[in-house]
C-alpha cells in the first residue's frame, strides 16, 4: 500500500551540502533553514522529485515545532504533551535533515513520496534505541541509493540490499503495487536493511577494538536462533536471522503478518524475553565512545 501523495516525476532539486547535517542535528529546525537549494542538491549527486504542491510555509514558531515533531515521530496534543506517531515529513528538506541525523545520506534520485517510508522506518528504530544519534552511532554514516534493481551476484532478487562499506540500496520492487507490500512492510525492510547496516558497522569497531567488541565476527552471530520469525530469517543465510529480529522488535507481526494469503504460510512467533535482552543490549546499551 502506498501513501497518497502525489508522485510526478519532475526533475526539482533539493537538498543539503553533507556538512549542515551536523547543524540540522544539534539546533531545532527553524522554517527558514528548510529553503530548497538546487545548487548544493547538485553538489551532493541528490535529486528529489514527486513534492511539488505539497510544501506550505510555516507562518510561525509553533507551526515550526509541530514540523520538527512531526519529522522526529511525535504530534503536538493540545495539552502540548506529545503522542509517538509515524514519523511525517513536510519537505524534502526537513526529511534529508533528519535522516542526516540518523547518519543516512541519500544520493541519486527519488522521489519524496519513497523517500519517505525511508525516514520513517528509520526514526521508529531510533525510537527505540534511544534516538538518532544513537542509530546513527550504531551504523556509522550510510549512503542511501535507490535503484530499479540490484546487479550484484545475490540481489537482483531482492527488494533491498546493503553492501558493506557501499550503503544500502532500495529497488523498485519494494514500492511496486504488490497488495503484499503494505506500508509497514516497507519500513519494516528499511530496519531489516539498517539492521545489516549496524551488524557490518558494529564488526568493524570490533576490528577496530573500539568498546563494540561484543563478538569475533559479526553481532548478529550473538543472537541464538529461536522462534520462527518469518520464512526469510530461515533460509536467508546466517546473517538473516538478526535482522528479522530487530524488525520484529521495532513493527512486531505488522511486518510480515500471517494472515492466510499474506507472506508467511506458517504462524509467525515473536521473539522470545531472552533474544529480545540480547538485541536490547547491543542496540540501546552497547557503549559506543
Ligand atoms: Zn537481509
Amino acid at each position: 500500500m502506498r501513501m497518497n501523495l502525489t508522485n510526478i516525476w519532475l526533475s526539482i532539486l533539493t537538498g543539503f551540502f553533507l556538512p549542515t547535517f551536523a547543524t540540522f542535528a544539534q539546533a531545532p529546525l527553524s522554517c527558514s533553514d528548510q529553503s530548497l537549494n538546487p545548487e548544493m542538491a547538485r553538489a551532493i549527486g541528490l535529486t528529489i522529485t514527486g513534492f511539488e504542491g505539497l510544501i506550505t510555509e510555516c507562518k510561525s514558531e509553533g507551526c515550526c515545532r509541530a514540523r520538527n515533531n512531526a519529522a522526529h515521530g511525535y504530534a503536538t496534543g493540545d495539552f502540548n504533551e506529545l503522542t509517538r506517531i509515524t514519523a511525517q515529513f513536510y519537505d524534502p528538506a526537513i526529511l534529508v535533515a533528519v535522516l542526516g541525523e540518523a547518519g543516512l545520506y541519500p544520493t541519486g534520485l527519488w522521489s519524496f513520496h519513497d523517500l519517505q517510508y525511508i525516514g520513517q522506518g528509520a526514526v521508529d528504530l531510533a525510537e527505540k534505541v534511544g534516538g538518532l544519534a544513537r542509530l546513527k552511532a550504531l551504523m556509522g554514516r550510510q549512503r542511501i541509493t535507490r535503484k530499479s534493481k540490484g546487479y550484484l551476484w545475490k540481489c537482483p532478487q531482492f527488494a533491498a540490499c546493503t553492501f558493506i562499506g557501499l550503503g544500502i540500496e532500495f529497488y523498485d520492487e519494494l514500492f511496486s503495487d504488490n497488495p503484499l507490500i503494505t506500508d509497514d512492510f516497507i519500513r519494516g525492510t528499511v530496519v531489516h536493511e539498517i539492521a545489516h547496516a549496524i551488524d557490518f558497522n558494529l564488526a568493524r569497531l570490533s576490528y577496530l577494538s573500539k568498546p563494540a567488541r561484543i563478538n569475533p565476527i559479526f553481532p548478529s552471530s550473538a543472537l541464538p536462533r529461536g522462534p520462527y520469525l518469518s520464512e526469510y530469517a530461515i533460509t536467508g543465510g546466517f546473517q538473516e536471522y538478526w535482522p528479522e529480529a530487530v524488525s520484529d522488535w521495532v513493527y512486531g507481526i505488522k511486518y510480515k503478518p500471517n494472515a492466510k494469503g499474506t507472506y508467511e504460510t506458517k504462524v509467525r512467533e515473536p521473539i522470545t524475553p531472552q533474544q529480545r535482552a540480547i538485541i536490547e543490549n547491543i542496540l540501546i546499551d552497547l557503549p559506543l565512545d
